[in-house]
């Protein structure tokens, strides 16, 4: 080192052996010493920078803030790496910046205060750095890139699944419809071999007898023959018409009409119908005073949903009962009750009663098919009506209806 030349030819040799840059200023920040590493990495001469301001190897904007950094260095005179975490940077001859790491030394000569900073260049390693940064957002951007692609991937496949359980349910859904339609077949086939057979075998007893009484005054006979052929044949049509309801309903075909009527004229049809199906005993009470009630409503779904509870209510008990049907007008709708003192329905058969073909044990040995019920509150439902009852064995049942009064005009 320059200065020190005279008194010491190995510290010299050391100090021009050493790559990194060394620089010793004194107290006043003043280059008193530098080597050929440090000339060399500043872009200055052999002792060009001796005497010169430690300032010219500083870029101008960090001036005034390394004074004071120096000031206070130099009281507390303890070794350290310059920087703390701030990229420090070095000025050449020529002006251009270069990023440096610079520990400080301090140390005395003769009662004199210097400090000797060894300088490293750090640009290879900052460039390696920032191509390590750029390399890791590339990677980064490349991520995102393909999680979003990915993403992409996951939601077409997601829509391909959903689109694929739609289909199966679908399938699964006509495949449950032919089952259905196959039982209603199978159903229909055994009905019209047990239902109808009982039926047509009294039809034909009846007609048969009748045909014995020629006499003209045999006419009361004739006339009781003739009415059981006709009550036989209304059951047997009636059975038809369920089938033909629940065909149309399966297939969507069912058109409601609604119409303006009163309800006394649906009752008086039911029960002139329901007069003829009475068994010995038996009555009906009719509703009081509903004269002026108007509804508005499909007509015929009233009356089939009615002339089923009657019948039911007749075929379901016993000789010598009342039948009651009520009728009270609420706010919104109407409400229509049909009372009976007959066979009930047993509690836990009670939650299936609206089931498709279901029977309750206590009434297999009355005829019948099981539909009635369902279709009617199939019906009612799509009307936004209801259909409830509450029963009991041996005691009887009492079904209600509701119609709606406001919402359909
Ligand atoms: P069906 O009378 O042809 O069997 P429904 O659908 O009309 O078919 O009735 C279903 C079942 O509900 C009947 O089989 C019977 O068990 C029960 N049920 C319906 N109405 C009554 C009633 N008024 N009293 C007792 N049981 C009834």
């Amino acid at each position: 080192m320059e200065v020190f030349e005279s008194s010491d030819d190995i510290y010299q040799i050391l100090t021009e052996a050493i790559s990194e840059g060394i620089v010793v200023v004194n107290d006043q920040q003043e280059i008193v010493a530098t080597n050929q590493s440090l000339n060399t990495l500043f872009g200055y001469k052999k002792n060009e920078l001796v005497g010169k301001p430690l300032n010219v190897l500083i870029p101008k904007d960090y001036h005034t803030d390394h004074g004071s950094h120096f000031s206070s260095f130099m009281e507390e005179r303890s070794k350290r790496q310059m920087g703390h975490g701030r990229n420090l940077f070095g000025v050449k001859k020529d002006g251009t910046l270069f990023p440096v790491e610079a520990g400080l030394n301090p140390f005395s000569v003769y009662d004199k205060h210097y400090v000797m900073a060894i300088v490293i260049d750090i640009s290879v390693r900052k460039k390696q750095e920032e191509e390590i940064q750029l390399l890791n957002s590339q990677l980064e951007n490349k991520v995102t890139e393909r999680t979003k692609e990915l993403k992409k991937s996951i939601s077409r496949l997601e829509a391909e699944v959903e689109r694929r359980v739609k289909a199966e349910n679908k399938i699964k859904e006509s495949l449950r419809k032919e089952r259905e339609l196959n039982e209603l077949k199978t159903k229909f086939l055994s009905l019209v071999s047990h239902e109808f057979k009982t039926p047509l075998s009294g039809i034909y007893t009846s007609a048969t007898l009748a045909g014995k009484y020629t006499e003209s005054e045999q006419q009361e006979k004739r006339d009781k023959h003739i009415k059981t052929i006709q009550n036989k044949v209304k059951y047997l049509n009636n059975i038809l018409d369920d089938f033909l309801s629940i065909e149309r309903m399966e297939s969507g075909k069912v058109n409601y009409k609604f119409s303006e009527f009163p309800i006394s004229k649906v009752i008086n049809e039911v029960i002139y119908e329901a007069n003829m199906l009475l068994k010995e005993g038996q009555n009906i009470n009719y509703p009081l005073g509903i004269d002026n009630i108007v509804i508005y409503f499909d007509e015929k779904i009233l009356e089939l949903t009615l002339t089923n509870l009657v019948n039911n209510a007749i075929k379901y008990s016993p000789e010598n009962t009342t039948i009651d049907i009520r009728v009270r007008e609420e706010e919104d709708h109407l409400e229509i009750e049909i009372v009976d003192e007959g066979i009930g329905i047993p509690e836990s058969e009670q939650k299936h009663i609206f089931n498709r073909y279901f029977r309750a044990e206590n009434a297999l040995l009355n005829q019948g098919t099981g539909i009635g019920l369902n279709i009617v509150k199939n019906h009612l439902e799509n009307l936004r009506g209801t259909i409830t009852f509450t029963s009991e064995e041996n005691k009887g049942s009492t079904f209600k209806v509701t119609i709606p009064t406001t919402g359909n005009l």
